[in-house]
């Protein structure tokens, strides 16, 4: 790609910016003359990177021809890496998911689950006409602290991955793997799939709690890349809460939906019961009030905006954002004038699609 020449740089954005536009309307915009402009159109062309999208149908006279991004040549794939299960997406140039799946499968540190994952991987390709020159990397979401490289994991106790590298993947795949945080990625997705651009921490209410700090529209991860895991904050020192971290009453210990449920007992099964039993009644007010807690706890840390997101969000409603408030509402030593907590709006897989992102932006960011 030439990657060299700022105008060639200059036009794929701008055509990326728009959904179609004409070369005319390139040269002004940019203020280029029309050979520039043609001979850049034909070098992108040529990349694959847009294409001629037919001719603008209002014009009168002669009609200029439309281009746009070739959005589908260039695909992420971004894999979210539970315990008992993998979910894998696809999202084109713009951000778009093109295609998504979800196995069950059980994590183990041993090479045959690898060969076996990444041979569903390849499948799930094929099965939706991807091919390897197409697909630019993939980002996998995990539970764990990945090293700035985004090779290693260097705290993993969930999996119990510590010190897993993405060589275990890149051996069977044909492009490079990323890591990334799991938190990260639900914030990542969150923030594409939102109009704001405001710094944010995000509390992803999942199995586990995962938090993350955004700010400037970028990961905020501290020198040692350890800022925004808050759900390792302790409520209570002589709490008989284990955390999986090896302490006790972390936050993770009291809104983490595990936390919530009984051994055995799913969230379905939990909400399922919520309105007739009142065991699980008493459970979820307790709960809601926990988090309260630990929105107003954070919220101390930093002045932002909020955003409970995560598998909690299929759940609830509304009602819930409200009621919450209201508990936050009754427990603040300082007034709040503004509302700054709010539900997310990813509901399905945000950890797969936040993933994929990150490989996606900085593909962008090079052209
Ligand atoms: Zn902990």
């Amino acid at each position: 790609m030439a990657n060299n020449n700022k105008n060639y740089s200059r036009i794929f954005k701008l055509i990326y910016e728009q959904d179609t536009i004409s070369k005319q309307e390139i040269a002004l915009q940019l203020n280029l003359s029309l050979p520039t402009v043609s001979q850049n159109l034909k070098a992108l062309l040529e990349d694959n990177l847009i294409r001629n999208d037919g001719k603008f149908k209002s014009q009168i006279g002669r009609r200029a021809v439309a281009y746009s991004v070739n959005s589908e040549n260039h695909i992420s794939l971004g894999l979210e890496l539970f315990k008992e299960y993998v979910s894998i997406t696809a999202v084109d140039l713009k951000n778009q998911e093109i295609a998504f799946d979800r196995r069950s499968i059980s994590f183990d540190l041993n090479d045959n689950y690898f060969a076996e994952l990444t041979d569903w991987i390849k499948a799930f390709s094929q099965k939706n006409g991807l091919t390897d020159d197409q697909i630019i990397g993939m980002g996998v979401g995990i539970q764990g602290l990945i090293s700035f490289d985004r090779k290693t994991v260097l705290y993993g106790k969930i999996l119990n991955c510590t010190g897993l590298q993405v060589s275990q993947f890149e051996k069977y795949l044909p492009y490079p793997v990323s890591f990334f945080h799991d938190a990260d990625c639900v914030a990542y997705a969150e923030q594409d799939s939102s109009d704001s651009n405001e710094d944010t921490i995000y509390l992803s209410l999942g199995e586990h709690l995962g938090t993350a700090i955004m700010i400037d529209g970028k990961i905020y991860s501290g020198e040692q890349g350890r800022s925004g895991t808050m759900e390792h904050v302790t409520f209570d020192l002589n709490s008989d809460r284990v955390c999986y971290c090896g302490r006790k009453g972390c936050v993770e210990t009291y809104v983490s939906i595990s936390s919530l449920l009984n051994d055995g007992e799913s969230i379905t099964d939990f909400m399922d019961q919520l309105k007739t039993d009142k065991d699980v009644q008493k459970r979820w007010n307790e709960y809601l009030d926990y988090l309260a807690e630990a929105v107003n706890n954070f919220h101390m840390f930093l002045d932002n905006r909020i955003v409970l997101a995560g598998e909690l969000l299929q759940f609830v409603d509304d009602s819930v954002l409200f009621d919450v408030k209201d508990r936050i509402h009754q427990i603040t030593a300082f007034p709040e004038d503004d509302p700054y907590l709010s539900f997310g709006s990813v509901l399905s897989h945000p950890v797969a699609s936040g993933a994929a992102l990150p490989l996606m932006e900085s593909f962008v960011d090079c052209i």
